[in-house]
């Protein structure tokens, strides 16, 4: 089952001069890993923004799990329902502590103050850093702030994690943390995942690779069976 269906998707800025979609036709399987590569400009971030309903297209269709963005209609409970955002710049909240961000997301849900509570320790566990529940994310490592980002995406149990250059930031070792933990969610909830990245690395990890070039995609390598036999 498709849970992402695109047909023909443009976005333009600055009144149509700057061309950043140009006609994206892309359906990504319930569970699929992808990563999005392509240099700098090519509109990776803005198909990303498109899929997690941050931005809306011109002309196209784009289905997501079973919403319809082109229709500008539940945006918001698409977005808190469906989605888990992991960016670059790890957007947390400097002066609350990291079990308080994570409970943001939750705010959204009916979930009581202590089911919100017990669900951002859950998290934090899953990606180790229970002991560090208490502290500010100006007191944490770099690793350890992306940690808590995934834990914040998770929150409220996406069906797509979309991550725009995870791992841009960290040093080799971290990255690799990181994604081994962002494929384990993908591996045993079977959360469809979606990465953006400039690092070859990072992209080969995936299903599948596409390559994007001026707002259109150029090539789609499916990695499936061979990362199945390693
Ligand atoms: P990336 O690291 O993927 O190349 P960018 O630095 O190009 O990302 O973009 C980061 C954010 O800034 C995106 O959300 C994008 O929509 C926005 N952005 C990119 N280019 C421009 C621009 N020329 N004017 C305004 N916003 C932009
Ligand atoms: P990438 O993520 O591949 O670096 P982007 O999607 O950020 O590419 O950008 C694609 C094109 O659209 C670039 O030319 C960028 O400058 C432009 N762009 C992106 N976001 C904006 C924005 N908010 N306003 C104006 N131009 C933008």
């Amino acid at each position: 089952k498709n849970i992402i269906e695109i047909e023909n998707l443009e976005k333009s800025y600055e009144n149509g001069h700057i061309k950043a979609l140009n006609g994206i036709d892309l359906k990504i399987k319930e569970g699929e890993f992808v990563s999005i590569i392509g240099p700098s400009g090519s509109g990776k971030s803005t198909l990303l923004n498109m899929l997690g309903a941050l931005d809306i297209a011109d002309n196209g269709s784009i289905k997501v799990a079973d919403y319809d963005l082109s229709k500008n209609k539940k945006l918001d409970e698409f977005r808190s329902k469906k989605i888990g955002f992991i960016f670059q710049l790890h957007n947390l909240i400097p002066n609350i502590s990291v079990l308080e961000n994570i409970e943001i997301p939750m705010f959204e849900t009916k979930l009581s103050g202590k089911e919100r509570n017990n669900r951002a320790i859950e998290l934090l566990d899953i990606v180790g850093l229970k002991d560090k529940s208490k502290k500010k994310p100006t007191k944490l490592s770099g690793g350890e702030r992306q940690r808590v980002a995934i834990a914040r995406a998770l929150a409220n149990d996406p069906s797509i994690i979309l991550a725009d250059e995870p791992t841009g930031s960290l040093d080799s070792r971290t990255s690799k943390k990181i994604l081994e933990q962002l494929n384990k969610l993908h591996k045993e909830k079977n959360v469809t995942l979606i990465i953006v990245t400039h690092d070859m690395n990072v992209a080969k990890l995936a299903d599948r690779v596409i390559e994007v070039l001026d707002g259109k995609i150029i090539e789609s390598s499916d990695n499936s069976l061979l990362n199945d036999n390693i």
